[in-house]
């Protein structure tokens, strides 16, 4: 089974893509998700997060509030690098945990993680390939505004991602999100029959 990952710009097509993937039989693990469980109360990752940023993160539950702690990272590139060290090791191992188990109950030619800063965290040195999704980025712009973002804070989430040409550069297998959804659900298929085959790149 290839272990790939599944990367891309903000709002460029990435849980999308990810859609066409899960109904044509892959499975995709989310990294957010993962990274979700490892703060719940009673993972290892929840002490430490807390050593780091202090109860005022908690909700009322003992809960770690993400909201608040993203507003903390987002203002602070040591805390969100602290923070990221905390994670991002813990995140991989619990993804190659899930490949191992699916790698030996089934016969699937391929899995995925999708994680936004897959090449940020050098998770695609540990996988057999990398799927780059891209848009241009006035395409980005547009679609995080739709999301309610004004074009400042956009700009600003775009900025702190590498730039898409830096991502591609690692690429295994690219998918253009810049056309309409049916095209980008054609490039999903032939991908798809692709790894049935076996035959990606590497
Ligand atoms: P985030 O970085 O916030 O996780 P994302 O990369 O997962 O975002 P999506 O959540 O998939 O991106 O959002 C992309 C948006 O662009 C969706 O609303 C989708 O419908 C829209 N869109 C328009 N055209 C396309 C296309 N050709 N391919 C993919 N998405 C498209």
């Amino acid at each position: 089974m290839l272990r790939l990952g599944l990367t891309g710009g903000i709002a460029s097509g990435k849980t999308t893509v990810a859609a066409m993937l899960r109904e044509l039989g892959f499975d995709v693990l989310d990294a957010d998700s993962l990274a979700h469980k490892l703060i719940e109360p009673g993972q290892p990752a929840y002490d430490e997060v807390l050593r780091g940023f202090g109860p005022a993160i908690l909700d009322p539950d003992k809960r770690i509030n993400r909201a608040k702690l993203a507003k903390i990272v987002f203002d602070d590139s040591a805390k969100l690098a602290y923070l990221n060290a905390i994670l991002h090791p813990r995140v991989e191992a619990a993804a190659h945990k899930q490949f191992d188990e699916w790698s030996r109950n089934g016969n699937r030619p391929a899995a995925f993680i999708e994680a936004a800063l897959l090449v940020e965290a050098g998770y695609h040195k540990n996988l057999d390939g990398l799927l780059v999704i891209w848009c241009r980025p006035d395409q980005q712009l547009e679609r995080l505004r739709t999301r309610g973002f004004s074009d400042e804070q956009a700009r600003q989430r775009i900025a702190a991602q590498l730039p898409t040409e830096e991502k591609l550069r690692h690429a295994t297998e690219k998918i253009d999100c810049s056309a309409s959804l049916e095209d980008t659900r054609k490039q999903v298929e032939a991908l798809a029959a692709k790894l049935r085959q076996k035959t990606v790149k590497s």
